[in-house]
């Protein structure tokens, strides 16, 4: 079945979609987007994922591209039309087309919105959790800015392609005072000896992951104890279990960091039972 992509108010076959050369994604990564998951059909957490898209927008000053109903509608339309059950679907929104120069271009000028969906098998998420993945540490040096959900992903490409040639799942970045502050893809979690459960906190130097606040309130509903702090690599080196959050793999149990066993080199009961209980605390639209 062919795929179709949403641009800018039309629904073109994938393999023909494109955007102008001087959209100012494409020139300048000015631009911002939000994945969500679909399961059976539906979105998970359309609304705080949409909620963070306004917020990035905001914080970029870029226009809203359209109300949020119509918006909702081009993303399950889109979903739809390309018969996604499972999967994820994708949204990005740039600061439009315009003439090349790096300050904003003309009020009016209209954000370019682009909507794709694909499917993801289950299983293949399924088998990656019970097997559980592997990451690797990477220096922080992306920009200040990573709360923002923004295109310019440059530093996570690097970093991605790093633990893909290490063999490894995902990048941890560690900042400069030793702090794990996230996944190049995906928010890191460990849990301590004493059953603590770590993770930086999303004020700054993180994305809010949507995911990881769902799983704050699976925590709360497992009576977890939340330890919401910065976590060195030394302290994920002696976890019980670590565990990455994002969309599109829900909780994945990390088994192994800078080729060390975590725990005892299984996924953990805690990851695994987050991950179980997770969609009876996401909202399916
Ligand atoms: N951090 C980064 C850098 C990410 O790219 C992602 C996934 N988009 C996440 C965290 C997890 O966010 P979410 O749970 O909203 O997918």
């Amino acid at each position: 079945m062919s795929r179709i992509a949403y641009v800018n108010g039309r629904y073109v076959p994938h393999r023909d979609a494109a955007v102008h050369i001087e959209d100012r994604g494409y020139q300048f990564s000015d631009g911002v987007y939000e994945v969500c998951e679909v399961r059976d059909g539906r979105l998970v957490d359309e609304r705080r994922h949409m909620e963070r898209l306004a917020r990035s927008l905001g914080e970029l000053r870029i226009p809203n591209p359209m109300t949020p109903k119509a918006l909702s509608a081009v993303l399950h339309e889109t979903v739809a039309r390309n018969r996604v059950t499972n999967g994820i679907v994708y949204l990005q929104v740039t600061r439009g087309v315009a003439r090349r120069d790096h300050a904003f271009p003309p009020e009016g000028t209209l954000p370019a919105v682009v909507v794709t969906a694909r499917t993801i098998e289950r299983w293949k998420g399924e088998r990656e959790a019970v097997n559980g993945v592997t990451v690797v540490s990477y220096p922080e040096n992306r920009w200040s800015r990573p709360d923002i959900k923004s295109v310019s992903l440059l530093g996570n490409v690097l970093a991605k392609q790093f633990a893909k040639e290490k063999g490894a799942r995902e990048a941890w970045y560690v900042d400069r005072d030793g702090f794990v502050t996230e996944g190049s893809s995906s928010n890191a979690w460990i849990v301590t000896a004493d059953n603590k459960v770590m993770t930086h906190g999303a004020s700054n130097g993180i994305l809010r992951g949507i995911t990881r606040t769902v799983i704050l309130d699976v925590m709360k509903a497992h009576n977890v104890t939340l330890d919401e702090r910065p976590f060195t690599l030394e302290q994920a080196f002696a976890a019980k279990e670590a565990f990455v959050t994002a969309a599109s793999q829900i909780v994945l149990p990390v088994i192994s960091i800078d080729g060390r066993p975590v725990g005892d080199g299984k996924p953990g009961p805690i990851a695994t039972a987050l991950r179980r209980d997770f969609h009876n605390h996401a909202e399916f639209t």
